[in-house]
């Protein structure tokens, strides 16, 4: 199918912002995109076209840190390691999956990152998807998480030590078919009980084992870690991204910027903490957790600090929730992120870049994450000035329509008569 949309603000996905464009769509891909200056063809030549006056389009967003298996964390449940459904069917939590990726694909998140689940269910619905057996955001998987025996979210990741086992363990998910590797055991974390959440778990050798594995194979390396010894430990050893990176310091920042290491900072989890806290509902374990690391001496600098430091050295940060991750952050609230990278200094192109271009091409989705003659046509429509907030998606009515491979699957209104014609397209 093709068809236009004309007389519409457009964001590249970089940088590049064009007042009145047009652009065309041809099956899964873009074919044209032009800037007020080039009339699109007049209406007539028997491709729909559809005037989106005042409107902004966009690449599709992406999420570059989500936890779509088994859908949101269960509410008072204290966190994603201990709490997740251990019990349930691993059909139930399928579909709770599923669900999960319908509600991140409606608010206009059309590519994820999901770093563990359980079952290599992301890597089933990574290929479901793929295979457009079922709608959803384009996945890329990193299957079960690697950790250390009683490390880091050890009840839902694979547990190794020694270069072996780890080397051993990345082939094992390769094999599986997984896009990314989780490096869970780098640090503690901050909301669940059990180790000191800066104290380091594999070891540099471990985690250079590991990423020289995966590397070979093409398959890139996330690690979850902090601050210490373990966030050196994971950007000596090589691994692509940083997520959390919670005590980031100059030191670290520093070393990130030199090696290329890309942060994936979760700002949303540190909002809904935050707002959390103020109504009394952040559970014991994280409470504990953070006043045991004040009493120690150790201090977390604020979001806007964080973000300060990593701008300062020039690390490059890509947007990436954590959603599912814990019962505070939600499928479908993703667009947070956006708002919280505004607020801690990104300007408004800047943070939508960091969820569409940048985000795209260190998650490994080249085709995607642009306007971009020949691109993969994921797109968003806002009826607001995205580059001038970049907020508006974490609007109740900020998402006009949803556009997955060159196919209109979610619009806001679809009473207008606008709405009626682009789904009936
Ligand atoms: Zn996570």
């Amino acid at each position: 199918m093709r068809y236009r949309l004309t007389d519409v603000r457009v964001f590249d996905g970089l940088e590049r912002v064009m007042e009145r464009a047009w652009v065309e769509v041809d099956g899964e891909r873009i074919t044209v995109v032009e800037d007020a200056a080039a009339q699109p063809p007049p209406a007539g030549d028997g491709v729909p076209s559809y005037a989106l006056e005042g409107a902004t389009l966009l690449p599709g967003l992406i999420d570059a840190h989500t936890h779509l298996v088994g859908g949101d964390v269960v509410a008072g449940a204290q966190d994603y390691a201990s709490s997740r459904r251990l019990a349930e069917s691993s059909g139930l939590t399928a579909y709770r999956t599923l669900a999960a990726a319908h509600h991140t694909l409606r608010r206009g998140f059309t590519a994820v990152r999901d770093l563990t689940g359980r079952d290599y269910l992301d890597v089933d619905l990574a290929h479901a998807v793929d295979a457009g057996i079922v709608s959803g955001p384009t996945v890329r998987a990193a299957g079960l998480g690697l950790t250390i025996t009683g490390g880091h979210v050890h009840q839902r990741c694979v547990e190794v030590d020694g270069e072996d086992e780890v080397r051993k363990e990345v082939r094992r998910q390769i094999k599986r078919g997984v896009h990314w590797i989780k490096l869970m055991g780098v640090t503690g974390g901050m909301s669940s009980a059990g180790r000191h959440p800066l104290a380091a778990q594999f070891t540099l050798a471990e985690v250079r084992a590991g990423v020289e594995e995966a590397h070979r194979a093409g398959v890139k390396v996330a690690a979850h870690a902090h601050g210490g010894e373990g966030i050196m430990n994971a950007i000596e050893g090589g691994v692509d991204t940083i997520e959390h990176g919670l005590f980031l310091d100059d030191r670290s920042a520093e070393r990130m910027a030199e090696r290329g290491t890309v942060l994936v900072a979760t700002l949303m989890n540190e909002m809904k903490y935050h707002e959390a806290l103020e109504r009394g509902l952040v559970p014991d374990t994280a409470l504990r957790q953070r006043q045991r690391l004040a009493d120690e001496g150790f201090v977390m600098p604020s979001p806007e600090e964080r973000m300060a430091i990593a701008r300062r050295h020039g690390v490059r940060v890509v947007a990436g929730t954590d959603a599912g991750g814990n019962a505070m952050v939600r499928h479908g609230e993703n667009a947070n992120e956006l708002v919280m990278l505004q607020r801690t200094g990104f300007s408004p192109l800047e943070a939508l870049a960091a969820a569409t271009g940048h985000a795209a091409e260190v998650v490994g989705l080249p085709d995607r994450g642009r306007v971009l003659l020949g691109a993969i046509a994921d797109l968003v429509v806002t009826a607001f000035d995205a580059t001038r907030d970049a907020a508006v998606f974490a609007r109740e009515d900020g998402i006009a329509a949803v556009i997955k491979g060159g196919r209109v699957v979610h619009v806001a209104r679809a009473s207008s008569p606008l709405a009626q014609r682009m789904l009936g397209a």
